[in-house]
């Protein structure tokens, strides 16, 4: 009997897994409002035996379905949202989306990898009873409204002794990179309306407003460390009638840097230049936190764990029907993109493990990761030199290859988490690095107690 025969069950459950990740990629659902992908994951987890709980942080979306008992606890994160406008049909060549939203980060996949693994868990567990607990989590809401960290704010994922996920990408790797912290907060000032040629004098303009501040921040750009950024959108510009001094304008803004505290302190200098403008104006200014992610806290221990369980597996390949399209698109939508070969469009095989290094976005698996030992991975779902968020990976959204590389990940998570299960020194030394890293005062969630989840 091969020590690893718990992971089969994934080849046997492959058609409601792959026929699962397609409903999900179907019924594309914005933050918060992923009622059907929601319903269609709980479905599985309950049909598989999980004892699933709804409602999670008063969020209607999120939930989990935990299986066994004892320790160690481990959590596997799913997700499942979609991204606005990003619709397209599958297998296609060239952008035809209906402005409809779509999976450009691949959520639909990434939500399925993970239910995979703790379906093979499960496995695992139910010939070696009371050896410990998984537990599924279906997080909501990770574009834009990190609803993991309110999840982690609001302690869901207190008491689990390690966590691990994934994401789909164009490579197959232990993902060992720390990212950005950073916070969300939508600017509104108030002003005058009036006739913009008539009687300007008695107008007061908030769109000059948010102009004068986006200048602002455009020049304080010179005086903050060189690895904060912040972006803005303008959300109302007031309205669409140049003849009109504009009394209500809206501009929201992103703000990142490698540690929480920068964060606050550059948000801090921000609200300044918002009052210097509001000041300028004659307008009034106010401003709602929307939400915070903190910077991610990769566990090394469980990063090896990880790399180690994907060179164990061997990895699969796509066919050559599959290879036949990915080619196609890399000859063509894909020819200008860094690294695109189409003789080698899939890079299938898995990557050696990487030097600790910080990459410039933010994801809320971050605050799970100063919970607990913590671990991701990617998967090499897409084409190489496929950008994220864009119509290009919704295309490649469906075929057999996404699937069955999403699968393959639904392995490794869970013959990751098998060995934390099966060698207790290697996750206290996965518990020794997350105590030294997080320090005395343990985590401090970044988002102010009275702020609630919300779609922007
Ligand atoms: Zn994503």
């Amino acid at each position: 009997m091969n020590k690893y025969d718990f992971l089969d069950i994934i080849d046997e459950k492959s058609q409601m897994l792959d026929d699962l990740a397609d409903y999900i990629w179907e019924n594309p659902e914005l933050n918060y409002k992923e009622f059907k992908s929601a319903e269609a994951l709980i479905h599985a987890l309950k049909s598989e035996g999980f004892e699933v709980t709804k409602n999670l942080d008063n969020i209607e979306t999120a939930f989990c379905g935990s299986y066994g008992s004892g320790r160690p606890v481990i959590g596997i994160l799913g997700e499942f949202d979609a991204l606005a406008g990003l619709q397209q049909s599958a297998g296609a060549l060239a952008p035809d989306g209906d402005g409809t939203p779509g999976h450009g980060c691949g959520h639909h996949l990434l939500g399925v990898g993970s239910l995979a693994a703790a379906i093979a868990v499960k496995k695992y567990l139910e010939s070696h009873p009371g050896s410990g607990t998984v537990i599924y989590y279906g997080c909501p809401a990770e574009e834009g409204g990190s609803a993991k960290a309110f999840m982690a704010r609001d302690g869901v994922f207190d008491g689990l002794d390690a966590a691990f996920c994934w994401h789909p990408s164009n490579g197959l790797s232990a993902q060992n990179s720390r990212n950005l912290a950073n916070c969300k907060v939508l600017f509104k000032f108030d002003g005058v309306a009036s006739h913009a040629a008539l009687t300007p004098h008695l107008g007061r303009s908030a769109l000059d407003a948010v102009e004068l501040m986006n200048v602002g921040a455009n020049y304080l750009r010179e005086h903050v460390p060189t690895d904060v950024r912040f972006h803005y959108a303008v959300t109302d510009p007031g309205g669409l009638a140049p003849g009109v001094v504009q009394a209500h304008a809206e501009v929201l803004y992103l703000i990142r840097a490698p540690k929480n505290e920068t964060v606050a302190e550059v948000y801090g200098r921000i609200c300044d230049i918002a009052k210097g403008a509001a000041l300028m104006t004659g307008t009034t200014e106010s401003h709602v936190f929307l939400k915070a992610v903190s910077p991610l806290m990769p566990n090394q221990v469980l990063v090896r764990t990880l790399h180690e369980s994907m060179m164990e597996l061997e990895a699969p390949q796509p066919s050559e029907e599959d290879l036949a399209y990915y080619r196609e698109l890399s000859r063509t939508a894909l020819a200008d993109m860094p690294k695109v070969d189409p003789e080698n469009p899939i890079h299938w095989q898995p990557k050696p493990l990487e030097e600790l290094k910080l990459r410039f976005g933010s994801t809320d698996v971050s605050d799970v990761s100063r919970v607990c030992p913590t671990a991701q991975m990617t998967g090499a779902t897409y084409a190489m030199g496929t950008p994220g968020h864009t119509w290009l990976r919704v295309t490649q959204g469906k075929t057999d290859w996404a699937h069955s590389s999403t699968r393959h990940i639904g392995k490794i998570l869970a013959l990751a988490t098998v060995k934390l299960i099966e060698n207790p020194a290697l996750l206290a030394e996965a518990q020794t690095e997350y105590n030294n890293n997080i320090g005395e005062k343990g985590f401090v969630s970044p988002i102010p107690a009275d702020v609630k989840p919300s779609a922007d």
